[in-house]
């Protein structure tokens, strides 16, 4: 049998376009590594599926770290609004959270899952445990061969929607990125992304679990400035995570210096208010004075527990200047060095991909062999936390359905 379309990856984006492909009435199969469909969309939101964000286009843009050029066409024609009302037309209840995060409003990812699947199996068929290993196009026929662990298949239209790398027991496990490389593509070399960092001697190790809303980070390798963000801060048991580590981790490595500045002021203008701070208030406790409220009497504890001193229980009048320089490294310069950063098994998403210069960002078709398409993860497209992925995945399978 020789079908309209093969889709291989059942994930968001094979749904989408597969659901999408059956309503122009065609035949559709789509093959799937893993024993089930969607199981990275069951996992996504801490099983909530926080599917999308708030924002008009131009700031919703500005959460792709990589290929928002080419996403934003895609985007464009398929926003995050159309993505809301396409699940809400199919009877999912949704919502925006306070922080611009959109879930279905029962916070359960499977009501997606049950809706896509019972979507696409009405007239689709889907093999699960099917893996592809090969691909090819062969020009006379105009037909692609899929060869797998259960069998050879043959189709006019081939989309590869076979997500990244990480957290390969879903089966994104980029052999996506060899079906590319075999049907003539070139992959951006694929690196961990959205994942947390481990720091050496952690020495906020006891204050893990506590967050703040915003604090400035800078990488540094060999002296040199990487690059400066501003977001959320985690601290783990084993180092950092949240926003601002989560969605510049792909620029971060092993030996890196990272400097968190959690006041928001320069390390001078820090030294002198605590000088300023010391003068109104000689008789507080060091730690209690105002400009410490920004940090918990843990990390006050843990950080002159690593200096193996002990100023933050003085009296204020007694603290010298080498002990403000010091509180005011805390607050505004505090240098932790990266041990290594989580990899494959716990990375959200994958930066590099198949290179978006050879995608037609409006049919989402090969450049280099016709027929084919990509949709999804397996492009060079990386959104920060907070929904960005998937829609990147709606979004970009659209395209391809409108034009198939
Ligand atoms: C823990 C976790 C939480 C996340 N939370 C969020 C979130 O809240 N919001 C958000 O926007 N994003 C989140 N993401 C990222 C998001 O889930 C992905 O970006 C999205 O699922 C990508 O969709 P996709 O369809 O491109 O690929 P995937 O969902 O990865 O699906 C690809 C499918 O292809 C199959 N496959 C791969 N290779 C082959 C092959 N050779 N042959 C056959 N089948 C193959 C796989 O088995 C898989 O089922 C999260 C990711 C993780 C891991």
């Amino acid at each position: 049998m020789i079908y309209d379309l093969i889709i291989i990856g059942a994930g968001p984006a094979g749904f989408v376009a597969g659901i999408e492909a059956l309503k122009h009435g065609k035949n559709v199969l789509m093959m799937n590594t893993a024993a089930k469909p969607l199981l990275k969309l069951l996992a996504s939101g801490g099983g909530a599926c926080n599917f999308t964000h708030d924002g008009d286009a131009k700031e919703f843009l500005e959460n792709y770290t990589v290929g928002k050029n080419f996403f934003r066409k895609q985007f464009y024609s398929y926003d995050n609004y159309s993505f809301v009302e396409y699940l809400e037309s199919a009877g999912i209840a949704t919502f925006c959270r306070e922080d611009g995060k959109y879930f279905p409003q029962s916070m359960e990812a499977g009501e997606i899952r049950d809706f896509f699947l019972k979507a696409f199996l009405e007239k689709g068929r889907l093999i699960n445990d099917c893996k592809a290993r090969a691909a090819s196009y062969d020009a006379s026929t105009k037909l692609f061969n899929i060869e797998t662990n259960c069998g050879d298949f043959e189709g006019k239209k081939l989309l590869l929607a076979c997500g990244g790398q990480s957290y390969p027991t879903t089966g994104s496990d980029g052999s996506g990125f060899k079906l590319a490389t075999q049907l003539g593509h070139t992959i951006v070399p694929p690196q961990p992304a959205l994942s947390s960092v481990n720091i050496c001697d952690h020495i906020l190790a006891h204050a893990s679990g506590l967050s703040f809303e915003e604090v400035e980070l800078s990488s540094y390798s060999n002296g040199k400035k990487n690059f400066s963000a501003a977001g959320a801060l985690i601290i783990t048991h084993k180092g950092l995570s949240g926003p601002v580590i989560l969605d510049n981790s792909h620029q971060l490595a092993a030996g890196m210096k990272l400097v968190i500045n959690f006041s928001g002021a320069s390390l001078e203008q820090t030294i002198q208010e605590i000088k300023q701070q010391k003068i109104n208030s000689p008789n507080k406790l060091f730690s209690n004075l105002p400009i410490f409220s920004i940090l918990s009497q843990r990390i006050l504890e843990e950080y002159q527990n690593s200096l193996k001193m002990n100023f933050f229980h003085k009296k204020t009048a007694d603290i010298n200047l080498q002990e403000i320089k010091l509180a005011a490294r805390l607050l505004s310069e505090l240098e932790l060095e990266i041990e290594s950063v989580d990899s494959w098994n716990k990375a959200m998403a994958t930066a590099g991909g198949v290179a978006t210069s050879e995608v037609n960002p409006a049919s989402m078709e090969s450049r280099i062999t016709p027929g084919l398409y990509f949709a999804g993860e397996i492009l060079d497209i990386l959104g920060k936390t907070g929904g960005y992925n998937i829609q990147a995945a709606y979004s970009t399978a659209k395209a391809f359905a409108n034009n198939i």
